[in-house]
């Protein structure tokens, strides 16, 4: 619970602080569902300094806060009043390579148009990350991928901040695995930069890869709509034949594929996707996320997890 006078302190500390803030933002505009209500303060320190020190005010202070990135992996709840929200800013955007093929990469830095640039650059296997939308902390947090590869194949090192201190941690001490890293599972250190390390490649065949897997995306996914992605992992089972078990499938076998729900639908494109129509609210999307929870249940015996997070209470 954030009380007022907290919120009034907060602000005062900040500002004699200079630490970049905005009050009442409607986090619909900062996500890609476009759903979610207003949050009365989004605090967006722009470097590594301004970091700590919200984190030390936020902890003296005892304020409730979440943590933002490109908002794309998120059902933000409508009521997100109760927290602070965090987002990163300034140098945390960038990205620069430091030796050749070793890029250090800022944890607010636009996933899709660093992994085009760094590929543009003449390195290869990263393609597959200039198709998938949000920034670059988000996609380390739940080892983010698409088409066979993951972006922790090719990080050496996260840098984050845990309990007010600076860690720099190799890969081989980091839990990962699909969609997830022990970063998501304890939600207690704030990723600010990684270290890469990618392969010098041929130009063309790049552009080649780059332009097969955008046409791959565009083929198999709705365009153009509000979404968060899969809404579900895929269930670690297979089929009679062995194949592994998609949660689209079961999702469509169960008959929601179109389903509708106030603003919400189940996609007919692709139905691990739930798209807002317009209007849709968080309350609607979290409606149709059990209705295939407990349909899926009750005809396959599976529990599907869900890939996308709730952002506030629904
Ligand atoms: C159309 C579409 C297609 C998608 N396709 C794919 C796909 O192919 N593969 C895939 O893996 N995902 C996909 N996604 C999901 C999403 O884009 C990725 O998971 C993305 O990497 C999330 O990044 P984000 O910055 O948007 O994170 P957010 O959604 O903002 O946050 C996700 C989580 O990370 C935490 N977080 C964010 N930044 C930090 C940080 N710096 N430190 C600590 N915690 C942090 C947040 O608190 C939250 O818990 C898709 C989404 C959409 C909308």
């Amino acid at each position: 619970m954030l009380l007022e006078s907290q919120l009034k302190d907060l602000i005062k500390t900040l500002k004699k602080n200079h630490v970049c803030f905005r009050e009442n933002v409607n986090l619909s505009t900062l996500c890609s569902f476009k759903i979610g209500g207003i949050s009365p303060l989004v605090v967006e320190p722009e470097n590594i300094q301004s970091l700590q020190q919200t984190l030390e005010i936020f902890f003296k202070l005892e304020i409730p806060f979440k943590v933002l990135g490109g908002g794309t992996n998120l059902l933000i709840s409508d009521f997100p009043n109760d927290f602070v929200t965090l987002r990163l800013s300034g140098e945390f955007k960038e990205f620069e390579m430091l030796s050749e093929g070793y890029f250090r990469i800022g944890a607010a830095a636009l996933t899709t148009p660093t992994f085009r640039k760094i590929s543009l650059l003449g390195y290869t296997g990263t393609e597959f990350l200039s198709t998938i939308p949000g920034w670059v902390g988000g996609a380390v947090i739940q080892n983010a991928g698409c088409y066979g590869g993951e972006i922790f194949n090719f990080i050496e090192k996260v840098e984050f901040l845990k309990e007010g201190k600076i860690f720099i941690e190799s890969k081989k001490n980091i839990e990962f695995g699909y969609r997830s890293t022990q970063f998501l599972k304890n939600k207690n250190s704030y990723i600010t930069f990684i270290e890469m390390k990618i392969p010098k490649g041929n130009l063309e065949e790049i552009e080649f890869s780059l332009k097969e897997k955008r046409d791959k995306r565009n083929a198999s996914q709705p365009q153009n709509k509000k979404s968060a992605g899969s809404v579900f992992k895929n269930p670690p089972f297979r089929d009679e034949d062995g194949n592994p078990l998609k949660s689209w499938f079961l999702i469509d076998q169960v008959g929601l594929r179109g389903k509708i729900y106030g603003g919400a639908q189940i996609s007919p494109e692709h139905c691990n996707f739930i798209v807002n129509l317009g209007n849709a609210k968080a309350k609607d999307v979290y409606y149709l996320i059990c209705l295939i929870q407990e349909k899926v249940y009750e005809k396959f015996g599976i529990e599907l997890e869900k890939e996308i997070e709730f952002f506030g209470r629904m």
